[in-house]
């Protein structure tokens, strides 16, 4: 069955301006530099890479928190680049946000309940008695007591608050939601509780997650298809079992060889990366990943690799990858 687009990202960079310390020049963060990703509806699309990758920044330039300098974002056919103001306030209806940290992401001054129904209110939604009806039902279907509805965000533990941010975020049933790291601030064992909660609110409104993260186990659990970034750039796009399977690139089979295993007993080649990760204000020329590359040669400095179809829906960045 052909699979249907909900999502198209083409050429997206989003460069932040700095002042260069040193001649005090007019300088840029290049956050992402011409990322193109094509998502579909009801999957859920992984994006990993270490800190400073650009993931956050793809998620949120998206979904229309952040203005991106180049590029085309399409939703639902629907050029969304540019939106602003109203436009871009219905939009939001659509594309909601779950955030890393459910400590700060809630108001601390405002009940649970209260925080809940101000999403529908911001958009002018349904009268008092319905925001509260929406409320609640939202609240119990991420596993929350009725009795606890009128508590403040710090009478809760960091797992709940986060079933509370969940809840927030489909209030107003969205499409397309953005999933920052939304198990990264929380303990292992309530991971696995937040990551089933996630899968079985996407089944139940049929909503396409863009799940962010720099921990493999959780996107190889969550995910119907995984990206790779690395210094704004997207070096390696297959479905799950592909990826964690044949990893094609470098950097990706660094980061896999960095899982550790279940069983002790099974010893992997780790992969050790040279260096620290460049920083974006002055990336290296030609491939990004070629001052780190243990298959890196002069040529692999001078062009910059595209992305190519390997096999069937596995994409990748690099010149060598039918060598090793
Ligand atoms: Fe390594 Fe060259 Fe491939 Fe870049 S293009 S990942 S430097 S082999």
């Amino acid at each position: 069955m052909e699979k249907e687009v909900i999502m198209e990202i083409s050429h997206l960079k989003k460069y932040f301006p700095v002042q260069s310390s040193i001649r005090m020049q007019p300088a840029s963060v290049k956050a992402i530099d011409d990322v193109s990703l094509t998502v579909y509806r009801n999957e859920t699309l992984s994006l990993v890479g270490e800190s400073g990758c650009g993931k956050s920044t793809t998620g949120r330039c998206a979904i229309g928190l952040l203005p991106s300098t180049e590029g085309c974002i399409t939703y639902n056919g629907r050029d969304i680049t540019h939106l602003k103001g109203k436009q871009q306030r219905a939009l939001s209806r659509e594309m909601q946000m779950i955030f890393q940290d459910p400590y700060s992401s809630l108001n601390p001054r405002m009940t649970v309940g209260a925080i809940l129904e101000e999403s529908m209110a911001i958009h002018h939604t349904g009268s008092r008695e319905q925001r509260m009806k929406r409320a609640m039902e939202m609240f119990l279907k991420v596993g929350m007591r009725e009795d606890q509805y009128y508590r403040y965000p710090h009478e809760f533990s960091g797992g709940q608050k986060q079933r509370i941010g969940i809840a927030r975020a489909l209030m107003l049933n969205p499409k397309l939601v953005v999933c920052d790291e939304p198990v990264s601030a929380l303990d292992v064992s309530i991971q696995s509780q937040i990551l089933n909660l996630l899968s079985r609110m996407k089944e139940e409104g049929n909503i396409t997650y863009l799940f962010i993260s720099h921990n493999m186990s959780v996107v190889r659990y969550i995910s119907d298809r995984v990206g790779v970034m690395y210094l704004g750039h997207l070096v390696e796009l297959a479905s799950t079992q592909e990826l964690y399977t044949h990893p094609l690139h470098p950097y990706t089979m660094a980061l896999l060889s960095a899982v550790p295993e279940v069983d002790p007993h099974f010893k992997k080649e780790k992969i050790k990366l040279k260096g620290d990760i460049p920083s974006p204000l002055n990336p290296p020329s030609g491939c990004v990943f070629h001052n780190r590359c243990p298959y890196a040669t002069t040529f692999c400095g001078d062009a910059v690799p595209t992305m190519q179809e390997a096999s069937a829906g596995h994409f990748v960045a690099c010149f060598r990858h039918e060598e090793y």
